[in-house]
């Protein structure tokens, strides 16, 4: 096989939809894969509904993914000459004809249809016309389209995902392949670019296979051969419906914005209707190329889980170096109105030891700002149930002062040594090392759970920590 070419075709008329993301991944695995190449193309024929700002926001999404291409991006609206030439050329060949049928007359053809129960295609009308009729058309200045002639027979999609799959060309409508504007259809703009840019396999959503059965028709009618199909299917939904704003996020910028890792999304949606046919979850950049194949793609829906992304996130948060740890989450801490200043040397190094402390409970990048709030603002907020619950019990407030003194002894407040303290103090008061564990953690955080207390006292520091302790005392001394 010569080198295997593919592309991802996005419209730009609005974000990058994740199931046009996994699309793009799946297509980026296979052409790294096969060391062939990946291809962008920007489908912005329909003028009115794209935007630079929304290519924008797509090249940003794919690159934000690591999605790389190869060539690209190229511009449908940069090329309508080459469509211009195709059209001409089905017309030349008699697989496309002019039609002179109003939109009004096309509705209310089909509204009629409807009402009449009847199947409605395009009655093929203006096929017909002697060049009287037609002269007479152009005369009126109609607005004028090009049609694809679907011939008689049978079109079949050896799908590589779905098999194969058959239809009667009699069930398939004359498309209009130019618009009245002269503008080309997507069908008509998409397999000029497939042809011309040698795509060796289409590989998309499976919402596009009744447009594979006339792009294999247009593809023979210009004597040309199709590329393989490779439907992917696209209930992504927990009802099996297409993924939409009832499930949750639909844009990848969404998901970065809530603190999900680009290598996690990258992997969760990789798995999300492929599996490498053993029971590996975790699995890098690398070794998805290395083992990607279109045949062990689902032909099944698949069903987003955002627990399970946010579980693999997770785990991709502990896999951090320390350093892109806390690269990746200050802007998010920023963006909450802590650290906006520059961060000396050894406030960064503090940082670091906080967010390591926290992340064995963070699932996304955004958690950090409420798993470590009592690091980052001054003041904490007692929940009165929790304050109830573990800080009102009779000889508390007696334990939450000695273990005051007791810090404050402290030279080196390490949690070592306030481990030993603590200790120490519940063996002189004959309680149990818990007994003084809850309330001093409740006291210093606000929280009822939470990292290991004792390293968390020691970032917290013993001034912050001594403060808090007689905050609390305030709250349970009535
Ligand atoms: N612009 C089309 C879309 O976003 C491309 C479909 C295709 O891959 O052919 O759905």
């Amino acid at each position: 096989m010569g080198e295997v070419r593919v592309r991802i075709a996005p419209s730009p008329t609005g974000f990058l939809h994740i199931g046009t993301a996994r699309t793009a991944l799946y297509n980026w695995l296979f052409a790294r894969n096969k060391r062939g190449k990946f291809i962008l193309r920007i489908e912005d024929t329909d003028l009115e509904r794209s935007s630079p700002q929304m290519v924008d926001v797509i090249i940003d999404s794919l690159r934000w993914l690591g999605l790389d291409w190869d060539e690209g991006p190229y511009f449908q609206s940069q090329r309508m000459e080459l469509y211009r030439d195709y059209a001409q050329r089905l017309l030349t060949s008699k697989n496309a004809y002019y039609c002179y049928c109003s939109e009004d007359e096309l509705r209310e053809r089909r509204e009629r249809a409807i009402k009449e129960k009847k199947d409605w295609k395009y009655n093929r009308r203006c096929l017909r016309l002697t060049p009287e009729e037609r002269q007479e058309l152009e005369r009126e200045g109609r607005p004028t389209t090009l049609r694809f002639f679907v011939p008689e027979g049978e079109t079949v999609v050896e799908d590589l995902v779905c098999g194969r799959v058959e239809k009667d060309n009699s069930d398939i409508e004359d498309l209009i392949i130019v618009r009245s504007d002269g503008r080309p259809t997507y069908n008509l703009a998409c397999i000029v670019d497939d042809l011309e840019m040698r795509i060796t396999h289409v590989i998309r959503g499976n919402d596009h296979l009744s447009n594979t059965f006339k792009q294999i028709l247009i593809y023979k009618a210009l004597g040309a051969p199709s590329p393989q199909f490779a439907h992917l299917p696209l209930g992504l939904g927990e009802d099996r419906s297409k993924i939409s704003k009832r499930h949750g996020a639909v844009s990848v910028t969404e998901y970065k914005k809530m603190g999900f890792l680009p290598e996690a999304l990258v992997n969760y949606l990789a798995l999300l209707g492929w599996s490498p046919g053993d029971d590996r979850e975790i699995m890098s950049r690398q070794e998805l190329v290395k083992v990607f194949s279109l045949a062990r793609v689902s032909p099944r829906n698949p069903i987003f889980d955002i627990q399970k992304l946010e579980w693999m996130n997770s785990q991709y948060i502990k896999g951090l170096e320390e350093g892109d740890l806390l690269r990746l989450v200050l802007p998010f801490l920023r963006e909450k109105g802590w650290f906006r200043e520059e961060l000396g040397e050894e406030k960064r190094e503090w940082l670091k030891r906080v967010l390591l402390l926290l992340r064995e409970r963070a699932h996304k990048l955004t958690d950090f700002e409420d798993l470590g709030s009592y690091f980052f603002s001054s003041e904490i907020e007692y929940d009165p149930q929790t304050v109830e619950e573990y800080l009102r019990s009779p000889g508390t407030k007696r334990k939450i002062v000695l273990l005051g003194e007791r810090f404050a002894e402290l030279k080196d407040f390490s949690a070592e040594n306030i481990e030993i303290a603590l200790r120490a103090l519940a063996k002189e008061l004959g309680v149990k090392a818990a007994e003084l564990i809850h309330p001093l953690r409740v006291a210093a955080t606000g929280r009822k759970g939470g990292p290991s207390l004792f390293h968390l006292l020691e970032l917290l520091g013993k001034e912050k920590v001594l403060k808090r302790l007689e905050n609390t005392l305030s709250l349970i001394s009535e």
